[in-house]
């Protein structure tokens, strides 16, 4: 690839921030004598209003840090260690391509799985010359469901992933939930517009087992435990059907179904809700009636409540919510879940059909490695993901990454969890040595990302390596884009007008309706009849307790407690988790600290049938009482024993979408010897 001009003398440079968080900044990004030195928000875009997280800001660290991958490596020491030899990106790409090929040849293409997800999020770096790459071997498909799969299915199903409410209209709401989110930790630029709703008079109700800093100034916080988040909002329908709340004439409609979803709601009185959800009736009551009272009212589905086997049909009947009460129509008025489908961009520049191989649920990776046999899997590519420590059942996830006749080639930009335990270890850009296309998924945005400094050491963007690897394995056809900039081309050419047009022209689309659609006045359901099904047939079977079906806590005496892994302040996912941090500690309410004869900093293991984690305890009422919580994201260098969350979640499925179930972890917690 022909170096890119870069002026050295200190300047300042946009782009855009490509991260997996729904706000996706614009960025000033100060480059002094070739380097990266500081990372701001920029006032380009008015959501991002000239600041950013404070996770972004130590980026640099991060590109110049002691784990940063410089250059092509195989590897010298066990599975694991991190012992590497440094080779040339012929010899590497040689080392690949020879080993891709014979796998292919004995085992078929089936026995090549790809596992990635969204280290970085943009429409460059995924989806392009990997998917031809890996569909033209044939390769086993990798469902992407760590995140975000039960609550697209509930939103696919519903709505057809409507557009939906904005941050900027958050102001216009006059009630205001949150349910499964938390701003503060992800998605910060929504806090100024609920600060600026609740000057203005609007109610924040705050759905969430732990007391985060909006819950601190919400009207009403509900510490619902984990998992029954299905109860209660099958609670407040049956209140709006019952008491007269249901707008009839909407439902008419524009929806099918809601018979069906008010018999399954019948039974949740608020009484048998709160009692399985460890919170009072009469706090359910109380947002109903607030719920059924005001307008516009809004609903910000998040990511929390999915985590686990009742997920799917949890956030069906959040989301449910705006439908039966008639809450669409008015600006601040609905429901918010991810944008990201705004501007009706289909991935049409990949170039080869998916071919029907098996599908591989990236949540139970650690089953496809060590008991897949039809074939098995013995060439692993790992890239824009740390599989070591996001995915559930982390030892099985380890032990088959220690198989030694499994080849695992690994391609990121630092020497990830997952990364050591690569043969052959590929240096990747990061997004601020290369292109990509940016949408953000909170407000509505598209925008181009662009080099700010050329790669560091011998690093090379996605699009490059991957079209190398076509060429190299013989897979190459007329018309492939070669290299990163002519698969951007591409990608652009593409995009649906006039978004096309705008961002090769301005590097920036402007959003249809203005970047505020109104949902029933500017924006429909994109179901085939632009209905919302209530209960659509199909996923009626899908469901394994039915649709709406309640599957109860898996708790047991032995394994009592829930192990929450929610997002934090530090990292976004595992990404910059790698970072200097205070102490890693388990979060434990003081009621469960004292019936366990524990206290605040000491050392415990927290462990269930699956493995253990050993780390120190804090002992707070920030957190409910029956609940423990460690952040997510974690490397194994943050626990005593090398462990994290992902240790202790069982590699089960939600019931729609077939997402993880990381909170439906049960556990217990002990004493462990002091940490040295
Ligand atoms: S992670 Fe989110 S808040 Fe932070 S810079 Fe990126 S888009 Fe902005």
């Amino acid at each position: 690839m022909a170096p890119k001009a870069v002026p050295t003398s200190e300047h300042i440079v946009s782009t855009v921030c490509p991260l997996d968080c729904p706000d996706a900044c614009t960025l000033d990004v100060t480059v002094q004598e070739g380097k990266v030195t500081v990372l701001d928000g920029s006032t380009a875009n008015p959501v991002t209003g000239g600041y950013i997280c404070a996770k972004v800001r130590r980026f640099p660290e991060r590109m110049y840090g002691p784990d940063r991958v410089l250059h092509p490596a195989v590897r010298k020491g066990p599975k694991g260690s991190g012992w590497f030899e440094r080779v040339s990106w012929d010899a590497a790409l040689d080392r690949i391509t020879e080993r891709l090929r014979a796998v292919k040849d004995e085992f078929g293409g089936e026995a090549i799985l790809p596992y990635s997800y969204g280290g970085s999020n943009g429409l460059l770096t995924q989806d392009t010359s990997d998917a031809t790459l890996f569909r033209r071997l044939g390769a086993s498909r990798l469902a992407r469901t760590v995140c975000a799969a039960a609550t697209g299915a509930a939103n696919q199903a519903l709505y057809g992933k409507m557009p939906s409410v904005v941050y900027q209209d958050f102001p216009e709401a006059r009630l205001i939930i949150l349910w499964g989110v938390n701003p503060s930790a992800s998605g910060i630029h929504l806090i100024p517009y609920l600060r600026e709703a609740q000057k203005r008079g609007a109610k924040l109700v705050v759905v969430d087992p732990r007391t985060t800093p909006l819950a601190k100034l919400a009207d009403l916080h509900l510490t619902v435990k984990p998992g029954t988040d299905l109860p209660v909002a099958l609670s407040i329908h049956r209140y709006l059907f019952e008491h007269g709340h249901a707008d009839q004439a909407f439902l008419a409609a524009h929806t099918r179904n809601a018979d069906r979803l008010r018999e399954r709601a019948s039974k949740w009185t608020f009484d048998c809700a709160a009692a399985e959800a460890g919170v009072a009736a009469a706090d359910l009551e109380r947002l109903a009636e607030w719920y059924a009272a005001t307008s516009p009212a809004v609903v910000k589905c998040g990511w929390g409540q999915e985590r686990n086997r009742n997920g799917g049909c949890s956030s069906m009947a959040i989301l449910a919510l705006p439908a039966v009460a008639g809450k669409f129509g008015v600006r601040g008025g609905g429901y918010t879940m991810s944008n990201t489908p705004a501007f009706g961009i289909e991935r049409t520049w990949i170039r080869e059909q998916e071919p029907a191989t098996r599908l591989v649920n990236m949540n139970q990776l650690g089953r496809a490695l060590t008991e897949y046999n039809d074939p098995p899997v013995k060439a692993l590519f790992v890239y824009n993901s740390n599989a070591a420590v996001t995915s559930p059942h982390q030892t099985k996830v380890l032990q088959g990454l220690e198989r030694e006749d499994l080849f695992t080639v690994v391609f990121d930009s630092t020497l990830t969890d997952t990364a050591r335990y690569a043969d052959v270890l590929l240096p990747s850009t990061t997004f601020l040595e290369g292109y990509d296309l940016v949408r953000a998924y909170g407000p509505i945005g598209l925008q181009l990302g662009k080099p700010v400094v050329e790669p560091v050491g011998e690093s090379r963007p996605n699009a490059d390596v991957f079209g190398e690897l076509v060429q190299r394995l013989e897979l190459g056809a007329d018309g492939d884009p070669s290299g990163e900039l002519e698969e951007m081309l591409d990608v652009l050419a593409q995009l649906p007008e006039p978004a096309g047009t705008q961002v090769r022209d301005f590097g920036t689309a402007t959003p249809p309706w203005e970047g505020r659609p109104i949902q029933f006045v500017d924006v429909f359901p994109r179901t085939p009849d632009q209905k919302v099904d209530l209960c659509p047939e199909a996923l009626e079977a899908a469901a394994p307790a039915g649709l709406y079906g309640y599957q109860p806590d898996p708790a047991t005496a032995e394994f009592p407690l829930t192990l929450i892994s929610p997002a934090s302040e530090r990292s976004i996912t595992s990404t910059l988790a790698e970072l200097p941090r205070p102490e890693v500690k388990l979060l434990m309410h003081p009621g469960d600290a004292a019936a366990r004869g524990l206290a605040d900093g000491d050392a415990v293991r927290v462990f269930n049938a699956l493995g253990e984690v050993r780390c120190n305890l804090q002992v707070g009422t920030w957190i409910r009482p029956g609940i423990v919580s460690l952040p997510k994201g974690l490397w194994r260098k943050h626990t005593a024993n090398g462990l994290t969350a992902t240790a202790l979640a069982p590699d089960t499925l939600t019931d729609l979408g077939g997402g993880a179930c990381f909170n439906d972890a049960r556990v217990q917690v002990g004493a462990a010897p002091t940490l040295q």
